[in-house]
């Protein structure tokens, strides 16, 4: 079952990075990955979820690159959310690469900051933690539903300097302008796959991609209207299908009015990495600590 899906994943794969980084990202499909969370700054730190740990008997390791990041060692999802700081909002369950594009966006505290695909709202919560609850973001998410669970982490998390747009960010008026922008599109979920779910052509197909580059296009060449002269966006994906990363990214190059900021932050020469088309950008490779991720810093020049 879903043989068909796997043979023209695989086939992508493969053109796009050779046989060799194929199997490791299949590889990388196939480990369960282990449990991780980001410290929430803005209702604890990370010396007292440190001790919360010790005491629980929960083994961590830290993260180079990210202070307020655990990878949990020993226990699951469950016994993280039985504990005391997790019911009070101190921490989020976080996948480590989706910890990477507020990071790499630098929000400062004082600016306008929009977040075009938010729900459920692990980065809009990062985000509004990195500055503080000092800055003006206005978080978009389309579906409803979804958007409820946004509206619920923010308040979980104490958050409390989002405003939340239930629209399709497509249709953001053009009056708006932003200092930073966020734009962690819907994606295939290429990096993401679970190869082993007997359903995987449910929720992994063709179709998806295509209409998934179609939303992407669009979404990002809004964001860049959007955006203020001179000031910079990320747009990330959990795909690593050049179609859906460094080929959108080209076709609004091509257009002129924006560069690629290249990516560095410290400690990232821990990440895994794949090769990306676009030199400055970022993929992150499948492994049993990260999914697979696309993020691009993108300065607007005109
Ligand atoms: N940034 C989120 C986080 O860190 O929790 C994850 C975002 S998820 C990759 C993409 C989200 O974009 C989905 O919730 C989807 O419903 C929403 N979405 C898709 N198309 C949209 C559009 N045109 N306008 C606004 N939201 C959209």
């Amino acid at each position: 079952m879903g043989e068909e899906i796997l043979n023209f994943l695989k086939e992508k794969l493969d053109k796009q990075y050779g046989k060799e980084i194929t199997s490791e990202i299949i590889e990388g499909y196939q480990i369960k990955r282990k449990v991780t969370l980001r410290v929430n700054t803005l209702k604890s730190n990370v010396k007292d979820i440190e001790k919360e740990l010790i005491k629980a008997e929960i083994k961590y390791e830290k993260v180079p690159w990210n202070k307020e990041a655990f990878i949990i060692k020993n226990v699951r999802e469950k016994e993280i959310q039985n504990l005391v700081s997790y019911k009070k909002g101190c921490i989020y369950l976080q996948s480590l690469s989706s910890m990477l594009p507020p990071i790499v966006l630098k929000p400062e505290e004082g600016t306008d900051i929009l977040d075009m695909a938010a729900a459920p709202g692990g980065k809009t919560t990062q985000i509004a933690a990195l500055v503080n609850n000092k800055a003006s973001i206005t978080a978009c998410e389309m579906n409803k539903i979804r958007a409820e669970r946004l509206k619920y982490n923010i308040e979980k998390q104490g958050v409390t300097c989002v405003y939340i747009m239930t629209t399709d960010a497509r249709n953001i008026d053009d009056f708006f302008s932003f200092d930073k922008i966020l734009l962690d599109a819907p994606c295939s979920g290429s990096g993401t796959l679970d190869i082993n779910n007997p359903k995987i052509e449910e929720v992994f197909t063709p179709k998806l991609i295509q209409k998934s580059i179609e939303s992407q296009t669009a979404l990002l060449k809004k964001a860049i209207t959007l955006l203020k002269q001179g000031k910079e966006m990320v747009y990330s994906t959990c795909s690593i299908l050049q179609e859906e990363n460094e080929e959108i990214i080209n076709k609004i190059l091509s257009y002129g009015n924006i560069e690629i900021v290249p990516i560095e932050i410290e400690g990232m020469e821990h990440l895994p990495m794949l090769p990306s088309k676009i030199k400055g950008t970022l993929c992150v490779k499948p492994n049993e600590l990260y999914e697979g991720f696309f993020i691009a810093k993108i300065r607007k020049i005109k």
